[in-house]
């Protein structure tokens, strides 16, 4: 389908881009469209003005710091995630990225773009709640940071208001995290989910399950903990024509135990 007539502007700068989106109630980022211009063609979105974040070159790229800290760009692709020597500091960042959707979709869909969608069927949701990320928001009245915890707040909705952007996600060290998921065919869309991640405390987060990704803080890694943490955490999954709310529970519980021990291997 074609899209209907939409304003179009590639700012420079951040502060230009703020700028647009603060004087225009209608107008919405674009970072590799994958979600965006889909849900234009299917009207199921309108913005009155697109607002290209390709050009910000502030907003692409991933650093390492010292302590091992990542610090990435919202405009940093998939496919720039799974290559980058800096981001193998996490090292199940790269490994998850390469196994979204296709090569075209990874050519062009962003790490900023995954999460502001917050499609409860994404990958990276659930790994930024495991992994303890934190997020960057920008607007014109400043900057402010939320926790991956509190970010997503419902189906396509995250803390990101009118008017602000996603600039960066920081990731803390670690290198003992672990992503399973049933998918709809190789590299498809997951049916469930789970990240775990075992630096530290235990943090597991579901995707699939519920609206937004659901953090689990089982107290050990091991597998009756992680089933018990589940069990417990009172899930009542969507059905739909892939799976019925019974079994996407049950992958839950399976993928949880799987991605918690594939966890505690890795040194
Ligand atoms: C065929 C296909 C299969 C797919 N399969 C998967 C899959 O298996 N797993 C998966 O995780 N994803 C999958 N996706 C989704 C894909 O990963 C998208 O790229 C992603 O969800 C959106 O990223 P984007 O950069 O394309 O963002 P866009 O589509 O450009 O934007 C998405 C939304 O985020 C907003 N936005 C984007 N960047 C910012 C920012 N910096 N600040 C504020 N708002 C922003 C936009 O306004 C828009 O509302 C698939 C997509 C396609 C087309």
């Amino acid at each position: 389908m074609l899209l209907r007539e939409v304003e179009y502007a590639k700012p420079s700068s951040v502060a230009e881009a703020l700028e647009i989106l603060a004087s225009n109630d209608g107008a919405r980022a674009l970072a590799g469209g994958q979600t965006m211009i889909n849900v234009m063609k299917a009207r199921a979105a309108s913005p009155d003005a697109l607002v290209d974040l390709a050009a910000l070159e502030s907003l692409k790229g991933i650093e390492l710091a010292a302590d091992g800290t990542l610090s990435i760009g919202a405009m940093t692709t998939y496919t720039e995630l799974a290559a980058s020597a800096e981001a193998k500091a996490r090292p199940i960042l790269g490994e998850v990225c390469a196994q979204i959707a296709d090569v075209q979709v990874r050519n062009r869909g962003t790490i900023g773009g995954n999460l502001c969608s917050n499609d409860p069927t994404n990958h990276l949701p659930p790994l930024m709640v495991s992994t303890g990320a934190q997020l960057t928001i920008v607007s014109q009245s400043g900057e402010r940071v939320v926790s991956a915890d509190e970010f997503f707040l419902g189906v396509y909705l995250t803390a990101v208001g009118p008017g602000e952007l996603l600039t960066k996600i920081t990731l803390p060290a670690g290198k003992r995290d672990a992503f399973a998921a049933v998918t709809l065919g190789v590299d498809g869309t997951c049916i469930a989910s789970a990240a775990a991640s075992v630096d530290g405390s235990v943090r597991i987060a579901l995707g699939c399950v519920d609206a937004t990704p659901v953090l689990l803080r089982p107290a050990s890694a091991d597998e009756d903990a992680v089933r018990d943490a589940v069990r417990g955490a009172g899930l009542d999954p969507p059905e739909d024509v892939h799976a019925s709310s019974e079994y996407r529970l049950h992958l839950s519980e399976v993928l949880a135990v799987r991605a918690a021990r594939e966890a505690s291997e890795r040194s």
